[in-house]
């Protein structure tokens, strides 16, 4: 198979356009077949039909764009580069994601199934944000003058791993490419990434706005594949400096498992979660209540840190499982490119069936289906907003993540209680209270065990603002001036200004 373009015609309420892009193995700004010249199909999850497909990349791909992105770091990046190019490079992309901003939107609902107008409000958006973030860090990446003593000059240098891997998961594709390359390539490193193989048309996409905003070739090298062949075959790469990872907890363990048995490359990674949200007596219950609503079902709760345990004090219980079912009740299920849509389809039919899976456990351990439990619809991966009650702390669907549109609804009476309860995981991504004292809500904030601590709101997520787990809920940063760490190796330069040593 040669080079193919991919080319969509969108006639919907929100985005109607023909979409027209080269696809393949993308490597030194060219894309060509996969080595094994085999493709992946690229399923819409609203139908469960074939859109398109894709070169499959492979093991043998990996090897190239290695060498592609040694290539391109040795002679047209890492430190010859002065940062404020790397910057004007970042910023161009992030331009151009602007004015694609429609075209990326509309393909992520198109592979992925998320709605069009929140792709485009928050993904999109978002990515747009992150890449000009790291733009403006990319000149100001320096080490320190460390003070010794008068005849030693010591300081540090903040130098670039050199080729990084990437390994990046469906649910929010291409937000997911701008938090990996951001920080990447303002540091100087070359990058090889791998997008999921369920949802890769807007990283290809990104592949030609890359050229476009002018990056050298090989800078930036894209290679689809499966997780236990391209995934694998990063993971222990011996010319693959780090590796950086999103994706499930248990991925994120054969990840660890294969660079400590290659070549010992650092390792980042993003895992899954079970965040809580705890609802105090005296929260403000309007503002509760959406968040609450919004943190689970958004997204269809495919979101790493969604509040899928929500903890509601005794004296607001019941009021609060009315108002919150009503809402949840209200959330629009529709075609992803409709003007009023909310939730659109889970991603695909594993996620399907999983997601179906711990909602029948809860069922037969004896959880009440307060709202639905049910498939939406005849075709796709569509599924009603869950609410459980009656749960006891070790069912699996309070433990588990879930990683769709299920809550659980926990009744408690006293505070260290829930506390107690929120912090029994092993996942340590994000949590939530509400309450309007906030020398209390603070006080929550510092006791639960997450890497993002919420009062009042969920989901709230900057560009400058770091993010990352406890537990098994990940290592290392991304985002802010943090995660530049996850991204340098630090030297130490000691210069001798003329002690001479006497034996
Ligand atoms: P996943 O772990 O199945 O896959 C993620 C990526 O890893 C994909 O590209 C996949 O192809 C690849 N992969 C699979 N097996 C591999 C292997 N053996 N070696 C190397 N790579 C391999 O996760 P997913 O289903 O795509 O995404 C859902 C998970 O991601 C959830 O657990 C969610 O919580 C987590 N997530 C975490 C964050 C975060 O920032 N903490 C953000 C988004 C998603």
């Amino acid at each position: 198979m040669s080079t193919t373009t991919f080319t969509y015609q969108f006639e919907s309420q929100t985005f109607t356009g023909n979409v027209s892009f080269p696809t393949g193995v993308f490597i030194d700004g060219k894309f060509s077949a996969g080595s094994k010249g085999t493709t992946i199909d690229v399923i819409n999850p609203s139908t469960g039909k074939v859109v398109t497909s894709i070169a499959e990349g492979t093991p043998d791909d990996v090897n190239r764009a290695v060498k592609a992105a040694k290539r391109a770091f040795d002679e047209s990046w890492g430190l010859k580069v002065p940062g404020s190019q790397r910057g004007k490079l970042l910023n161009k992309l992030a331009d151009l994601f602007e004015q694609h901003s429609d075209e990326l939107a509309a393909l992520e609902a198109l592979d992925n199934g998320k709605t069009f107008n929140w792709a485009k409000a928050a993904d999109v958006a978002a990515s747009i944000g992150v890449l000009r973030y790291y733009a403006g860090w990319a000149d100001k990446i320096h080490g320190q003058v460390i003070e010794t003593h008068e005849d030693n000059l010591a300081y540090t240098r903040h130098e670039p791993f050199g080729v990084v891997g990437q390994i990046i998961p469906w649910n929010f594709p291409v937000m997911m490419v701008s938090w990996k390359l951001g920080p990447a390539l303002a540091t100087g490193n070359t990058v090889i990434l791998k997008p999921s193989e369920f949802t890769p048309l807007s990283a290809l996409r990104v592949c030609s706005l890359i050229n476009e905003a002018g990056f050298p070739p090989g800078v930036v090298n894209v290679v689809v594949g499966y997780g236990n062949t391209v995934g694998q075959a990063i993971s222990e790469h011996l010319g693959i400096d780090k590796v950086a990872f999103t994706g499930s907890t248990l991925v994120g363990r054969k990840i660890m498992e294969a660079a400590a048995k290659s070549n010992l490359k650092n390792v980042t990674l993003e895992l899954g979660g079970k965040s809580p949200n705890i609802v105090l007596n005296d929260a403000d219950l309007d503002l509760a209540i959406n968040w609450s609503v919004h943190g689970i079902f958004w997204n269809h709760g495919q979101t790493c840190c969604a509040g899928s345990r929500i903890y509601v004090q005794s004296g607001i219980y019941d009021e609060f499982l009315r108002r919150f079912t009503e809402k949840a009740k209200s959330l629009k299920l529709g075609d992803p490119f409709a003007k009023d849509s909310y939730q659109g389809p889970q991603v695909s039919q594993i996620q399907f069936d999983r997601i179906m899976g711990l909602v029948d456990a809860g069922k037969k351990e004896g959880a009440t289906v307060h709202l639905g439990g049910e498939r939406h619809g005849n075709e796709g991966y569509w599924i009603q907003p869950t609410i459980f009650t009656d749960t006891k702390p070790d069912m699996r669907i309070v433990q588990e993540e879930i990683f769709g549109p299920v809550a659980v609804v926990i009744k408690f009476e006293d505070e260290e209680d829930a506390l107690r309860q929120a912090n029994d995981t092993l996942y340590g991504l994000a949590a939530a209270v509400f309450t309007t004292n906030l020398t209390k809500g603070i006080q929550f904030a510092h006791k639960l065990q997450a890497g993002t601590a919420w009062v009042n709101c969920v989901n709230s997520l900057q560009p400058n603002v770091p993010f990352g787990g406890y537990k098994q809920s990940g290592v290392g940063r991304e985002l802010g001036e943090y995660a530049l760490q996850n991204y340098s190796n630090i030297k130490s330069v000691h210069v001798n200004l003329g002690q001479v040593i006497q034996f």
